[in-house]
This record gives C-alpha cells, sequence and structure tokens, in this order.
C-alpha cells in the first residue's frame, strides 16, 4: 500500500514563453498564492532556461516553484549550449526535468544518460523530475510495462529519494495528442511502477512522488487525479494558460 505524499502539479512550457508571457506566470503564481494557506499541493513550472532567473524574480513571495527542463550530466566543460545543475541553481530554479520522451526522441538521450543528468540535479540540490513512457507502438504490442520497467531501472539513478526525485509517466502518444490512456490503464501502470519503486528503494520507494503526463487538461484532471497511486500531474500545453493550469490546480483533492 502506497503512502499518500504531498501531490505535485507541474508544468512544462518547453520551447514557450520570453519575457512577454511572464505576467501569465505571474498570474499563475498569484492564483496558486491565493491557496497559500490549505493548499493540498506542490505547483511547479518548469520554463525555457533563459526565463527561469526572470521566472524566480516574478514569482518570489509565492508558493509557485521554477524548474528547468533539462541539465547536462557534467558539472561543467566544453558542452557549447548546454546548461548544467550548477546554472539552474545560480539561477534560482529548485527543479529539474531529465528525460523527457522529447529531449529522447530529439537528442537521442539515452537511460544511461538520463541517470546521469539525474545525479548531476542531486549534487547540486535540485529535485530531478525523471521521465518515463512508451510509444503507442509499445502499448499495442502489450509492452508497455516493461518498456517503463526498464526505463525506471536505467535512469533513476541510486540516490534517488522521496526528497530529491519525482518519476512521471508520460506515454509518448499521449503527450500533446488530446490522447490519454483510459483511468485503468494509468491506475494499471502507476501501481506496477509503485511496486518496483518499492522493491528497489524499501520505504523511500513508496514516498517519490509519481506523477502521470499526458493531455491532462481542466476537463479530465479531476478523473485522474481520483486515482489514489497518481500524485500529481506533468503538464504541457495546459500549463501555458494560468486559467488552464489553475483549473488543474483546482481539481487536486485533499489527501
Ligand atoms: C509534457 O510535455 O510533458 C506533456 C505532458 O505535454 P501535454 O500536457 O501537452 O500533453
Amino acid at each position: 500500500m502506497a503512502e499518500t505524499v504531498r501531490p505535485l502539479i507541474a508544468g512544462n512550457w518547453k520551447m514557450n514563453g520570453t519575457s512577454a508571457e511572464l505576467p501569465e506566470l505571474k498570474r499563475i503564481a498569484d492564483g496558486a498564492e491565493g491557496t497559500r494557506s490549505n493548499s493540498p499541493y506542490d505547483a511547479l513550472i518548469c520554463v525555457p532556461a533563459t526565463l527561469v532567473d526572470r521566472a524566480v524574480r516574478t514569482v518570489a513571495g509565492s508558493p509557485l516553484a521554477i524548474g528547468g527542463q533539462d541539465c547536462h550530466g557534467a558539472e561543467n566543460g566544453a558542452h557549447t549550449g548546454d546548461i548544467s545543475a550548477a546554472m539552474l541553481v545560480d539561477a534560482g530554479a529548485a527543479s529539474v526535468i531529465v528525460g523527457h520522451s522529447e529531449r529522447r526522441a530529439d537528442h537521442g538521450e539515452t537511460d544511461i544518460e538520463v541517470m546521469g543528468k539525474a545525479l548531476a540535479a542531486h549534487a547540486q540540490g535540485l529535485t530531478a523530475i525523471v521521465c518515463v513512457g512508451e510509444t503507442r507502438q509499445e502499448r499495442e504490442d502489450g509492452v508497455a510495462m516493461d518498456v517503463v520497467d526498464t526505463q525506471l531501472a536505467g535512469s533513476l539513478p541510486k540516490d534517488a529519494a522521496p526528497e530529491n526525485t519525482v518519476v512521471a509517466y508520460e506515454p509518448v502518444w499521449a503527450i500533446g495528442t488530446g490522447l490519454t490512456p483510459s483511468l485503468h490503464d494509468i491506475e494499471a501502470m502507476h501501481d506496477h511502477m509503485r511496486e518496483q519503486l518499492r522493491e528497489r528503494f524499501g520505504a523511500a520507494g513508496t514516498r517519490i512522488r509519481l506523477l502521470y503526463g499526458g493531455s491532462v487538461k481542466p476537463a479530465n484532471a479531476e478523473e485522474i487525479f481520483a486515482i489514489s497511486s497518481v500524485d500529481g500531474a506533468l503538464i504541457g500545453g495546459a500549463s501555458l494558460k494560468s486559467g488552464d493550469f489553475l483549473a488543474i490546480c483546482a481539481a487536486m483533492p485533499a489527501r
């Protein structure tokens, strides 16, 4: 039986957002602020690296945290165009997404590289949000759980703990498509992943937050959050509009 953990509702702005969108971020921070005293969740927006510093200053004093979307596995060095975990910390980030399927696909990131990024994040005190998920073909072939098991085993470092790691289950075919797995399939995958985490990390594995990601919208958030093994969401498109993101936040029940 998984322990109750404090939910996390995280947005991923992907390659969207310049200073023109900071007022929208401020509206998210102000909306989240309305629930400050009794908020049943943590809220986070992962912005493009160029915005982290200004985003942190924009939301200062609110309960909204700011994260990055990727970091390099190395501490520093000759990696033109890359961002280190220390740079994200320096800019004020609290978390970083690693192993998002778009980076695995666009940049050929492997599990071992994703693990290196998570380790680099941990070494700098960042929470690593480690993404895993199967493709449409893998689900149709009936190997979704095997694929996710392999990604989990290969991407999560030994030092993963509830304090430094969040896992996001994001079926690749559900990202940005408006499609979602059935509630039964989400629950089955989350229960399975929870068991994998418990087997590998013991009691700590029951407290690592397990998010669902893939076309979460105001219209489906409530039913997804009603699944007890879903500890929150990673949200792409719907995190760009304060109204949508805050409506999703409002759908999170007290646990
Ligand atoms: C994502 O980018 O992680 C994501 C889940 O996107 P969307 O919500 O747009 O499907």
